[in-house]
């Protein structure tokens, strides 16, 4: 089942690289990558998407992503971006919900779900971020949790615009700090996630949907975690900065 699956090593380069050194990441990437099925986004600050997007447009198998759009379509929101200034300028992948978003700027799982249909109106992919803080995997209720943002999120999404969304579980402890999930406790969640969207759509769609891990996956630990059955990839934060760590991630397959 799973080789069927689109599967996604996607990098989030977060607030890093100013222009000149942004095209020189994507240039050595660009010039390691091999031919392969796996697909790679690379989500840049939005400063960076146009000039990435024309330096790999002949290169099938990679995409260029934000990290987040406003809601709104225009208007006096100072600062911000919409979905269709994105789309005009070759973005093919949003990420939206990351938990910097949420802890960082408010970004509640209501929000997100207007997000994700601004995106999708507008023609590009969601990346959605879900996934648990440390007190909440210590309690031992970190499935209820992710189940509850899913439902006042994404599952608020038709059938037909659900598929188009891939999920991205993250759990908090494990954003930058260096602590990876266990491919074990990846497998739960993930596992965990398809039956959600088996429940909330049906078998067909779970089985179709991509699932991502993300958190610390480094080269030393990606082929054990991509190895899980329901791990579809992974979105990769501090790794996806270094040209040879984030080759070798999309390596592991
Ligand atoms: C992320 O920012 O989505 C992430 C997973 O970061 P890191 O790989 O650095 O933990």
């Amino acid at each position: 089942m799973k080789s069927k699956r689109q599967r996604i090593v996607a990098g989030n380069w977060k607030m890093n690289k100013d222009y000149e050194q942004g095209r020189e990441l994507a240039l050595q990437v660009v010039d390691k990558l091999q031919p392969s099925e796996v697909k790679v986004v690379l989500c840049t600050p939005y400063v960076h998407i146009k000039s990435i997007g024309v330096m790999t447009k002949d290169i099938h198998n990679l995409s260029v992503g934000a990290q987040n759009c406003h809601q709104e379509d225009g208007g006096a929101y100072t600062g911000e971006i919409s979905a269709s200034m994105l789309k005009s300028l070759g973005t093919e992948y949003v990420i939206l919900g990351h938990s910097e978003r949420r802890e960082y700027f408010g970004e509640t799982d209501a929000l997100i779900a207007v997000k994700l249909g601004k995106v999708l109106e507008h023609g590009m992919l969601p990346i959605y971020c879900c996934g648990e803080k440390l007190e909440i995997r210590e309690a031992g209720t970190h499935l209820d949790l992710v189940s509850q943002q899913m439902a006042e999120s994404i599952f608020t999404l038709s059938e037909e615009d659900f598929k188009k969304v891939v999920i991205a579980y993250e759990p908090v402890w494990a954003i930058g700090t260096g602590k990876t999930a266990s491919p074990e406790q990846a497998q739960e969640m993930h596992g965990a996630i398809r039956g959600l969207i088996a429940k909330q759509y049906n078998e067909e769609v779970a089985e179709a949907t991509t699932i991502l891990y993300g958190g610390s996956v480094k080269p030393g630990n990606a082929k054990e975690l991509f190895a899980q059955p329901d791990v579809d990839g992974g979105l990769i934060g501090g790794a996806s900065l270094k040209p040879d760590d984030f080759i070798s991630i999309i390596n592991s397959y």
